[in-house]
This record gives structure tokens, sequence and C-alpha cells, in this order.
């Protein structure tokens, strides 16, 4: 079917919604943007493709969260701090681990994080898929709308800026704003991994490497096995594994990082048939862990996640790019928006290696990674940074994409009040505004 096209004819549109802020995406940067933009006043929309929040915390049962300390020192406060504190009085989150690193309950944080969005005041439209954009030909960088498709049908939805945190950049590149695919000049996308959660294992004897400091979290025992496997030809490709208290913290259970696929995930194609072939790997693996590890010989599994994990695609290009030299000799911006310090954590897609770089220094983000250049009414908070392949492979981790997204909220919400562009919006003013809201800037 290559090459074959057709003209899909143009249709009226029921405009259906209207707000101030438009967040694309409800995951760890898209809640805690659109509780900003509402906390700061402005009419708030967040749509979301699945019924609940989280992301990939959530629907890709990614965890833990990292990375709010660095050094035994909060690295990452506001409204990701409120949100994790807010789990934990629920049972559901481990806050005061040195590495900053949270365990959680993926159900304590769908419910924690609608609850807040809720609290915060706005209005959200579940199951709804954005679907594209339509550009104000009166003003260059802006969008008039975005175009959704839900059970009601295809509509459309105004705003006076727009907030892309689908991690796809699902938004972004479907504008004429700049992006590019993360590893257009440095090789492969690191891979996608499908997690999986098992019960029925004797976590006391099993050792919980991941607790103690967030390094040496890789068990040798389970990595030998699962070596064996692909040796063997049964199995193409593994990670890790990471078999922690990630998105569970129960006794007895365990979330697991260990499958790979080597794909394009903003590919449909791609992301169907890690999908495929991923679930087949899980399977092999609970069975190889059972058979051959003492503390998991009565495990099953829970559950897989919702979705594979999608760990890079499409970021933009913007008023500044983060690059590893940001990282290993932190800058001083005037617009810090919020601080990462994650080691710089490269999968490779091709074997079961990772390229890890640690940091010495927690570095600065500024509010400029954020804005696409030349962008009118459009931010990004998490997945979308402005970031090299290797900058992005520290920043994009979950409390980091937390803290952009109360920036991208935050910036938002000022610059529908005070009618300006983002590029208008001077940064310094977010960070006094992130200040004053008790983030970490
Ligand atoms: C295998 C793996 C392991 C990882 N390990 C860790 C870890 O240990 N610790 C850590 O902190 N981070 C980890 N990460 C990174 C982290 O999970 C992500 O970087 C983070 O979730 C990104 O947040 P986000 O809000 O940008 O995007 P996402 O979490 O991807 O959320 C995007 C949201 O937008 C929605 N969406 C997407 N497209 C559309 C659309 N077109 N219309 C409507 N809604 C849409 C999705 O349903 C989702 O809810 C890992 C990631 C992967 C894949």
């Amino acid at each position: 079917m290559e090459g074959k096209t057709i003209i899909e004819p143009a249709r009226k549109l029921p405009v259906t919604r209207e707000a101030d802020v438009v967040v694309c995406g409800g995951g760890p940067s898209g809640f805690v943007a659109a509780i900003a933009a509402a906390r700061n006043g402005a009419t708030t929309l967040l749509l979301e493709h699945y019924g609940f929040l989280g992301g990939m915390a959530t629907a890709g049962l990614v965890g833990p969260i990292s990375k709010f300390n660095f050094g035994g020192k909060r690295i990452v406060s506001g409204i990701p701090e409120e949100f994790i504190g807010r789990m934990a009085e629920r049972g559901g989150a481990i806050i005061d681990l040195p590495s900053g690193n949270v365990p959680y309950d993926p159900e304590v944080y769908k419910y924690t994080a609608l609850r807040m969005a809720e609290e915060a005041g706005m209005d959200i439209l579940f199951h709804t898929h954005v679907v594209g954009c339509l550009a104000d030909s009166q003003r260059p960088g802006s969008l008039t709308h975005v175009l959704i498709e839900n059970k009601s049908g295809r509509q459309a939805v105004a705003a006076k800026h727009f907030i892309d945190c689908t991690g796809t950049g699902d938004v972004v590149s479907r504008t004429q704003l700049p992006w590019e695919m993360r590893n257009r000049r440095e090789g492969e996308l690191q891979p996608m991994s499908l997690y999986f959660r098992v019960g029925g294992v004797d976590t006391t004897a099993f050792n919980l490497l991941m607790a103690e400091d967030g390094v040496k979290y890789a068990d040798a025992g389970l990595k030998a096995l699962l070596a064996e496997e692909v040796e063997a030809g049964r199995l193409s490709n593994f990670g890790g594994p990471w078999a922690v208290h990630g998105s569970t913290l129960r006794d007895g259970e365990l979330s697991i990082n260990a499958t790979r696929f080597r794909g394009n995930a903003a590919d449909g194609d791609d992301v169907s048939t890690a999908e495929r072939l991923l679930r087949e790997d899980v399977m092999r693996m609970v069975k190889v862990f059972k058979e051959k590890v003492p503390a998991m010989r009565d495990a099953y599994l829970i559950d897989t996640a919702t979705q594979v994990g999608i760990r890079e695609t499409r970021g933009i290009i913007g008023c500044y790019t983060m690059t590893l030299d940001d990282m290993v000799h932190p800058k001083a911006f005037e617009d810090t928006v919020a601080y990462g310090g994650h080691p710089v954590d490269i999968h490779r897609a091709s074997d079961s290696k990772q390229d890890v770089n640690f940091l010495r220094a927690p570095y600065p983000i500024p509010y400029r990674a954020i804005v696409p250049q030349g962008a009118g009414n459009v931010l990004v908070a998490g997945g979308c940074v402005s970031a090299t392949r290797e900058a992005f492979a520290s920043i994009r981790v979950q409390a980091q994409c937390m803290a952009l997204g109360q920036a991208a909220g935050t910036a938002a919400a000022m610059c529908a009040e005070q009618q300006l562009t983002v590029t208008e919006l001077d940064g310094k003013s977010v960070r006094n505004a992130l200040r004053e809201q008790g983030a970490v800037v």
C-alpha cells in the first residue's frame, strides 16, 4: 500500500469547548501543568487519551518516580512534592528514600492526581485523543484550536494557550513549529519496554536493592538467567532487569522492567508490534523466574502495563536546548524553572546494555527549554522538552517532567492573563512565580 493516498473531504466541526489553557495529555507533566494553570487563575481544560491520569506512571506502570533528591536534598518541590505527599498520606507512596526515588501504588496515583486536578477547578475530558490542530493565520507560531476525537466524534477545542504534554509531541509535530526525532543525529532511539508486576514473591529473601540507594539495583542473578534465554534464542532482548518496589510497594510484589523492543514509538506500526511481541516476552520471563529463582517459586503475574513504555520519540527545538555539558557543568540561568539530577541513562535498543553517567551536582533547566522556537501560544513539558539525546536521557524522568509541567502551566496562565506570547513572557517572572509557589528554582 506504500504511496497510496486519498483526499479526506473537508468538513464542518463543532467547537465544543473553550478555555484559557488547554493541556494535551494527562501524564506526569500534563496533570501537573493543568493544576498549575488552574491554580494560577486560568480556565483550564485537560485532554487525556485514557480514562485516568498518570501517563507512563499508571498506564505504563513505570516506577519508581525519579528524581526528587540529589545528595539527599530535595531538588523538586511545589506541586509534585505536594502530590507525592498526598499519595503517602493514603499509604500509596514511600517518599523518604535518600535517593529521592518514590515507589508508589498506581491506583492511589490515579485517584490522588484526579482529586488534585478536580480541586484545582478544571475541566477534564477523558477518552479523548488529540488528532490535529489549526494554525492561526493572523499570528505566526500560534494555534486557534486543537482537533479531538472521542465517542462523540471529531470536534474542535479553542484556547488562548496550548501545552503539549503528550510525551510524543503529538501536537507540536502537527504544527509548523520546529521539532526533531531524538535519534536524528546520534543513532537509535531508546527501546520501548512493557512493564509487568508479579506477586507471590519472597521479597524478604529477594534482594530489593533499589530501596538502598537507587544505584546498584539490577539483580545479577536475574540478568544471568535472561542472558541464557537470549543465548538459547528463546528471548530476543532484555534490559536490566529491574525487579523492584517501583509501581508497587507491597510485600510480596515487584514491578519488573526487563522487556526491550527496538523501534520508533511515534510510528503506529512499530508501537503495535512492540505490544504483540513483548507480551510473549513477559510470559517467558515469568516462567523462567518461577522455575529458577527460589524466592520467586510461587510468583504469579499480577498484570502487564496498559501500554508499552515509551522512552523517547520527538522533542521540540526550543529557545534553549539542554546539552550534556549543561549537566556536567551546570549553568546558572536567570530563567531556571526546574532542577534535574538523574544520571544520563541511555538504554541501548540493540542489546541489553545501558550507558549510565552519574552526575556530580543537580543542574538547572531554563524556561526557554519548554518554548518551541518561534512559538506564539504553544508550550511543552515532560517528554517533549528541548534537549539533546544525552541531556534528555537525564531530564526524562518523572519528577523533572512534573516540575516542568508546573512551569509550563504557570507560564501559560501568566501569558493568558497578561496577553503575551510564550516568547514575550520573561522567564525570570516565571521563575519568581514558581518560587512563590514553593518550587525549587
Ligand atoms: C521503560 C521506561 C522506564 C522508565 N523508568 C523511569 C523510572 O524509573 N523513573 C522515572 O521517573 N521515569 C522513568 N521513565 C520515564 C518516564 O516514565 C517518562 O519520561 C514520563 O512519564 C514522561 O512524562 P510525560 O508527562 O511527558 O509523558 P507520558 O507519561 O508519556 O504521558 C503522556 C500522556 O498523554 C496522553 N496522550 C498521549 N498522546 C495523546 C493524544 N494524542 N491525545 C490525548 N492524550 C494523549 C497519554 O495517554 C499519557 O497519559 C521510564 C520510561 C520508560 C518508558
